[in-house]
């Protein structure tokens, strides 16, 4: 899959993007990520990306011509999409949306970051495809919102993590339900028990009280995706009250 990043502080994201997994990816050639620096497309000495708006007020405003510039010289795949506060919600719906696009006439997709007060309107209007946002939170850049993006999007891609069934299984996964909790050795830690069933070796009861935990966890933690499919079933609320919750804070 290929990603192009268009901002000011490529090294962000480039510094980011070779750690972990993202590296790996990269290096076996996964992801193909392209970072473009926007001052590269300016032509006065200083490498100006801003100047002050029309209209007056506070704050700088990102000029169009280098944004413009930079995306027409790389011919980025599309969708090209703005970072923005007032984009569409990612999630991790949206996340595999993004995944899907490495199988899409360009393989991949593309994100624009913004900085200072934001971006001259006519970006918005004529080079982007779409706009996203991380979250109802206001950034000094793009380029943090970026690196989310391709993080998420990326162990989504097969052959990107070891275990196929992680994304399956994880939060948000196919159940759109949380994930229960995991416990590893020691099987007492400051007097503190793994439950019994994790060390009895009945797989199918493992598994029973699994999906148990992952209903209460989520109904205490996170109702409104309990609402979301449409309240539980009834071998749901039989498993509930087969295995009572283990504390959460
Ligand atoms: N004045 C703008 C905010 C600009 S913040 C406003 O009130 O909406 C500067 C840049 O940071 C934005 O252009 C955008 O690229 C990025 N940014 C800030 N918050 C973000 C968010 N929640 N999601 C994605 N990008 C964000």
């Amino acid at each position: 899959m290929r990603v192009d990043v268009f901002t000011i502080f490529p090294s962000i994201v480039n510094n980011f993007c070779s750690e972990s997994l993202l590296g790996k990816c990269r290096e076996s050639g996964l992801l193909d990520l392209r970072n473009h620096d926007l001052r590269e497309h300016t032509n006065d000495v200083h490498r100006t990306v801003d100047d002050s708006p029309f209209g007056g007020g506070a704050g700088m405003v990102m000029r169009a011509e280098p944004i413009f510039a930079s995306v027409e010289a790389a011919q980025p795949p599309r969708p090209l999409f703005l970072l923005s506060p007032g984009g569409r919600r990612f999630d991790q719906a949206f996340a595999h949306e993004l995944a899907a696009t490495h199988e899409g006439p360009s393989g991949g997709f593309s994100l624009l970051c913004g900085r200072y007060e934001g971006i001259d309107h006519r970006v918005r209007e004529h080079l982007v495809d779409g706009e996203i946002s991380i979250g109802d939170v206001v950034l000094s850049g793009g380029e943090v919102a970026a690196c989310l993006i391709i993080e998420a999007v990326t162990r989504l891609l097969p052959g990107a993590m070891g275990n196929a069934q992680s994304p399956v299984t994880e939060s948000f996964g196919s159940t759109n339900l949380l994930e229960e909790p995991h416990f590893t050795r020691p099987a007492d830690f400051r007097g503190w028990e793994v439950p019994d069933v994790l060390r009895g070796g009945n797989h199918a009861q493992v598994e029973r009280w699994r999906l148990a935990q992952a209903l209460h966890r989520t109904i205490s933690q996170r109702p409104d995706l309990i609402e979301a499919r449409n309240g539980l079933s009834n071998d749901e609320l039989a498993l509930l009250e087969e295995f009572p919750a283990i504390p959460y804070p």
